[in-house]
């Protein structure tokens, strides 16, 4: 194989794995990176000496990540992954606790709870389909490891198409339990009945595999992928943002560089605007942004609190429906990670972060304005705390679609424009590569949207093993 001079457009965490795969290959890969720090969306902080890290808050489909560290033993010679950088991952004891119209349960659901018998019947079905979506998530649909998931998947969920639809089909699942597990497709940043049936299937392997944390926060995952990709003998260099890439070239604010492939992890929509196509988003649907709180506590949350707590909306219908016209919902989901002092990161102080679903509409939002005090009364009062949460803040810092669509994506969409139905799996668009640019690669979170982490890593994995296969003919 001839090594091939590749340039990668990103230092999140699908530009990272994609540069040390490629790397290990043999190739000479760099990486370039507009902002001053490694982890694109996953950011670390410091407030008031305390770290947090933004962004991703929980690892699902751990077997996506064991996934991309056999490929990376597996591929040229030189030391294991582990002997590299080594990480540690701690299972948290459930995948949350879940607030709904006055009724809360934890995932897996507690004995005792009303729903817990209907949840054990759920999760015995879907828990155990962990393999197969891990299989689709890390190998194209064409391969032969593929179609035995995906018969298995097909014969699971049937003609039902969209988690709303398969959900519906299950009569015996009460609504609130239903809409406890369908509240999960915003992890893809859509309404249920944009997702596909396998998303139903998501909170019940979460539950059965349960979720993990890196030990010292998210961002351990693209420090540990930069060590790879920087042992491998990739060169990343930060703070120079690409303006403009044509076939064979990249350009930036710091000059231009020659290069056989380009793979491109930013946001769709960016890139195209980088390959000076002009598009009009104004009236595009696009999946959901945030707004996100994350403070140093001055007093510990009460005893009992969860690491993970979900407080839903009374109407989820409600809230997709603003999501999707980019307006303020009246009520929205929000996320409170909470870690005591010395649990996951090694600070001395509490700290939470309030993570506030919002409409991707590019504005700035902070502690005070309207829809962030209201949700964070809402949040206190459902939580059953005798204050407002708020008042255990002491320093804090806010980020909010302005901040995300920093990345160039239109009003903050975390998972750029929200895709129709049969677009959400295999046939994602754009695809990795086309015809046309041979030349240009896609990875990252607008291109294999829905599923955070596993869903970006995995469409490296997959685009790589692709690629990789290519430049060996
Ligand atoms: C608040 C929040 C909570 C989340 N929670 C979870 C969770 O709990 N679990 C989970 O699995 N996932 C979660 N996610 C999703 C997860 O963070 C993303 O899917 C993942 O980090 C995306 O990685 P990426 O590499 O595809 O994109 P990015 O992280 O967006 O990386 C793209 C990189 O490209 C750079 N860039 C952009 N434009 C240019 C340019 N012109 N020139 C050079 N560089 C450029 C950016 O600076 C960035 O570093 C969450 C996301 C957010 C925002």
């Amino acid at each position: 194989m001839k090594p091939r001079n590749i340039i990668v457009l990103g230092a999140g965490i699908s530009g990272l794995a994609t540069a040390s795969l490629l790397a290990k290959a043999g190739h000479k890969v760099k990486v370039i990176e507009g902002a001053s720090w490694i982890g694109g969306k996953s950011k670390r902080i410091v407030v008031d000496g305390q770290r947090m890290d933004t962004g991703p808050a929980l690892v699902t489909f751990p077997g996506v990540w064991e996934e991309f560290i056999r490929r990376y033993d597996n591929l040229g010679s030189g030391p294991k992954a582990s002997e590299i950088a080594p990480i540690v991952f701690e299972p948290l004891s459930e995948v949350g606790e879940y607030f709904y119209k006055g009724e809360k349960c934890l995932l897996p659901v507690e004995p005792g709870n009303k729903w817990h018998e209907p949840w054990a019947r759920f999760e015995a079905v879907h828990g155990k389909l962990d393999k197969e979506i891990t299989t689709l998530l890390t190998n194209t649909s064409m391969s032969p490891k593929a179609v035995p998931a995906v018969s298995k998947l097909v014969s699971n969920y049937g003609i039902r198409l969209t988690t709303k639809s398969y959900l519906d089909g299950l009569k015996w699942l009460p609504e609130g339990l239903k809409e406890v597990i369908s509240i999960h497709t915003l992890n893809a940043g859509v309404a249920p009945e944009s997702t596909l049936a396998l998303f139903a299937t998501m909170p019940a392997v979460m539950a059965t595999q349960k979720v993990l944390v890196p030990v010292g926060g998210v961002n351990e995952i693209p420090l540990t992928l930069e060590k790879l990709a920087r042992h491998a003998g990739v060169e990343i260099s930060l703070n120079e943002k690409v303006t403009a890439i044509s076939k064979n070239k990249v350009t930036t604010a710091k000059g231009e560089y020659q290069a056989d492939l380009v793979i491109s992890s930013l946001d769709a929509k960016v890139t195209d605007r980088l390959l000076g196509k002009t598009t009009n988003e104004s009236g595009r649907k696009m999946s959901c942004s945030g707004v996100a709180i994350y403070a140093v506590l001055d007093q510990d949350l009460p005893s009992g609190t969860k690491t993970h707590s979900v407080i839903m909306p009374d109407d989820p219908a409600a809230l997709h429906k603003s999501l999707g016209a980019k307006q303020l919902p009246k009520e929205s989901m929000v996320f409170v990670n909470y870690y005591k002092a010395g649990h996951i990161y090694p600070n001395s102080k509490s700290t939470v972060a309030v993570l506030i679903t919002a409409p991707a509409d590019g504005k700035h939002y902070g502690i005070d304005s309207d829809f962030a005090k209201a949700e964070l009364e809402r949040v206190s009062l459902v939580m059953g705390l005798p204050k407002n949460i708020k008042e255990y803040f002491g320093s804090f810092e806010v980020l909010d679609p302005e901040y995300f669509s920093g990345w160039g994506a239109t009003g903050g969409a975390l998972y750029g424009e929200a895709r129709k139905i049969w677009q959400s799996g295999p046939l994602h668009t754009p695809r990795h590569s086309s015809v046309l640019r041979p030349w240009l690669w896609r990875v990252g979170a607008s291109t294999h949207p829905g599923g955070g982490i596993p869903a970006v890593l995995g469409g490296s994995l997959i685009a790589t093993e692709k690629l990789i296969r290519r430049l060996a003919r």
